[in-house]
């Protein structure tokens, strides 16, 4: 029988990410020959456990909350009070406003993503972002109907401006940056933000009609060498941030984060319903009640991250020391490697020959690179040198 299925979700869904097919042969294969002797490092599932905050307000939570009213639905748009202390937190960090009445709590960053494709797209326009990029964000875009324009890096992996304004026309509704950047580590500058709010700024003149920045922050938190975050707010008006708890509590599998409209954005009000209305389409309501209790009550914290930049370090000298071509991140926990060969999928299959799981870029919109997440204890990446080593020298590196 002739099966008639959506086509572009029957290939979403056969397709299955490349990190996610990796991640279950790096499974299998420490089933074979001990976990021990498998170097995953696949997948972005942090290695930290949540603060200990996390565990008190799990145990707290059950134990005060009526068992009915915990496991009954909350409002579509999150519990208010989880709404205000985000709000309020966003405005100690921005200039710019955030109303509570305004974050929309989201199972995770994707929900967010989804949701706001959903909000702003219409058939036919367009989202811009600088490769390399979330891979989601393509289907994210293509599944509002919208589709995904991607602006090539410079070679620092710094978005290329030149190549962002050659892009833009009437048809961008909407840009996605993501800092620090998920898989090269890299963080925007301010001057980058600058820059990039003054040509926004221009489209929306020439064309009359607003560009929604989107601002991917699951990894806000990590940044190392002493910097500290920007907003984006700060800089670009019509501004969304799109946030995680996954990374910097270590909730990945929890599904908690939200979306924020700046207070700064051209009718803040219908942003949000039109948000409220995309996450309704696509069956985004309610996040998971319990934990978004448990977040109100850790809102303030982090899980320990240091542990990403002691680990960035050791992995970022130590191939560097071998001759391998690194991109140097300034955050999140990825490390983003030029092959010694052009092709990354080749490339990441030699790799496998030693053990080392690393993925091939060509999913993020870059070719000739691999991401190696590096949110793994720091005694498998001084275990894995020996292996990154040998594989130097199969290709005559230093
Ligand atoms: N955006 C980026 C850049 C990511 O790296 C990820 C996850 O790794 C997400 C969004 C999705 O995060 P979540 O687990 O909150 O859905």
């Amino acid at each position: 029988m002739n099966v008639s299925l959506n086509p572009q979700s029957l290939a979403w869904g056969r397709t299955e990410n490349n990190i996610r097919a990796l991640a279950g042969y790096a499974a299998a294969r420490k089933a074979e020959i001990g976990r021990e002797n498998v170097f995953d490092f696949s997948i972005g599932n942090p290695c930290v456990p949540p603060p200990a905050c996390v565990d008190e307000a799990f145990r707290s939570v059950l134990a005060e909350t009526n068992g009915v009213e915990l496991h009954a639905y909350t409002p579509a748009l999150g519990l208010p009070s989880l709404r205000k202390a985000i709000a309020r937190q966003l405005c100690e960090r921005s200039a710019a406003p955030f109303d509570w009445r305004q974050v929309y709590v989201t199972m995770g960053a994707s929900a967010g993503l989804a949701a706001f494709c959903r909000a702003v797209l219409l058939p036919g326009e367009k989202a811009v972002s600088f490769a390399p990029y979330f891979m989601e964000y393509r289907v994210f875009a293509e599944a509002a109907g919208g589709s995904l324009l991607t602006v090539p890096p410079l070679r620092d992996m710094q978005p290329d401006f030149d190549a962002l304004e050659a892009l833009l026309d009437e048809s961008v509704r909407l840009v996605i940056i993501n800092s620090p950047n998920n898989p090269s580590g890299v963080a925007l500058t301010e001057r980058s933000l600058q820059m990039l709010s003054a040509l926004l700024a221009k489209a929306e003149q020439a064309y009359g009609r607003p560009i929604w920045l989107l601002s991917d922050e699951p990894y806000r938190e990590l940044l190392f060498d002493g910097r500290t975050p920007l907003c984006a707010a700060d800089y670009y008006d019509d501004t969304v941030i799109c946030y995680s708890y996954s990374k910097s509590l270590s909730l990945p599998g929890e599904r908690i984060g939200y979306l924020a409209v700046s207070g700064r954005t051209q009718d803040p009000a219908a942003v949000f319903d039109a948000i409220a209305g995309g996450a309704r389409a696509c069956g985004f309501i309610n996040a998971p009640s319990l934990v978004q209790r448990v977040v109100e009550r850790c809102i303030d914290q982090t899980a320990e991250l240091d542990v990403y930049a002691r680990n960035r370090d050791l992995l970022y000298g130590g191939l560097r020391a071998l001759g391998y071509d690194c991109v140097y991140p300034d955050g999140a926990f990825y490390l983003f490697v030029k092959c010694p060969e052009a092709d990354a999928v080749a490339f990441s299959e030699r790799a496998k020959r030693h053990e080392l799981i690393l993925v091939p870029s060509d999913d993020f919109g870059v070719a000739g690179y691999v991401r190696i997440a590096y949110c793994v204890p720091t005694d498998m990446i001084e275990r894995s040198m020996s292996a990154f080593a040998a594989l130097a020298e199969e290709y005559g590196l230093k």
